[in-house]
């Protein structure tokens, strides 16, 4: 992959998006297809917890003609906030690994029956089956399901509504979800032979030394890599994780999060890396 990577007289990169196998709208099929008309020639897949989309994804990028790298974006706790970590270039039929999907998974499941009960003392009448008519992976339910069904019966205004006011973290009908820490996720990844980044770490609102603690967990469980340019930072998160990935000599990462139309940014419109910086696919398998 790095040879065929470095054999590109362009590179138009996003290495983080989420399929209809986590919380995004849109097919593996169809990502490709976006990911192409925005002239998008690496990519990866990243579910949240989910790895079964990487089988079609890489068969619809090579029929289009396009780099792709297996990806999973993996939950994890740190400080009592839910913290991302993206595997990249891994290998998906990782025993390990995948035990720890599974886990998660069903810990997914048991989150959505608290997160249920709260909402119907909220007076939510049929919250579990009204999120479970939106899940389109029977094997993960997310926040995002309670969302679209909350948004769906009228209960909220908007999609982000939900969150706000009842199933975003600390709100009303939040959970949190039992999941790994940040140490344990980088150690099965890179069991599975694949590449750590600590996704979107300016989304957290770390400062000073708490971002620093997170940084250094990730760090001495063998994580070099960190999410500079995403469209879950702002263009201020991004110029100040350049810097951290300079002082700190992190690895660069980049890539959308794209999971539908209107929010966030367009698959592979999440800014370029600095010239700079050492990019993640350096850090890519040779083939
Ligand atoms: P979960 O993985 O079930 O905890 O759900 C988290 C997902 O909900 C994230 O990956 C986002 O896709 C989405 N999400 C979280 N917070 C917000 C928010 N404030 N507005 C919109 N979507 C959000
Ligand atoms: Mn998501
Ligand atoms: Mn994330
Ligand atoms: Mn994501």
């Amino acid at each position: 992959m790095k040879e065929k990577i470095a054999a590109l007289e362009q590179l138009k990169p996003d290495l983080h998006m989420h399929s209809i196998f986590s919380d995004g709208n849109y097919t593996p099929e169809e990502l490709v297809q976006k990911a192409k008309n925005n002239g998008v020639n690496l990519l990866a897949l990243t579910d949240h917890d989910e790895v079964e989309g990487n089988k079609r994804m890489s068969i619809a990028a090579e029929n289009a003609g396009l780099l792709f790298v297996p990806g999973v974006e993996i939950s994890t706790k740190f400080a009592n906030k839910e913290i991302h970590v993206v595997g990249l270039d891994i290998d998906i039929n990782n025993e390990a690994l995948l035990k720890a999907l599974a886990e998660t998974k069903q810990n997914r499941v048991k989150r959505a029956e608290a997160m249920a009960e709260k909402l119907e003392e909220l007076g939510f009448a049929g919250a579990l089956k009204g999120a479970q008519e939106f899940v389109t992976n029977p094997s993960l339910i997310s926040r995002v399901h309670f969302a679209k069904w909350l948004q769906a019966t009228g209960a909220v205004g908007s999609f982000e509504q939900a969150f706000d006011k009842y199933i975003g973290s600390g709100r009303v009908a939040f959970v949190p979800l039992d999941s790994p820490t940040v140490g344990d996720a980088v150690k099965l990844i890179l069991g599975a032979s694949g590449v750590p980044v600590l996704a979107h770490p300016g989304r957290y609102g770390f400062k000073d030394w708490k971002l620093q603690a997170l940084l250094d967990e990730f760090k001495n469980a063998g994580g070099k890599v960190i999410e500079v340019t995403t469209g879950s930072h702002s263009e201020k998160n991004n110029i100040e994780f350049a810097d951290i990935a300079r002082q700190q000599g992190f690895v660069a990462s980049t890539g959308s999060d794209f999971h539908r139309e209107g929010t966030r940014c367009p698959i592979g419109e999440q800014g370029q890396l600095p010239s700079d910086l050492t990019p993640v696919w350096t850090l890519f398998r040779d083939n």
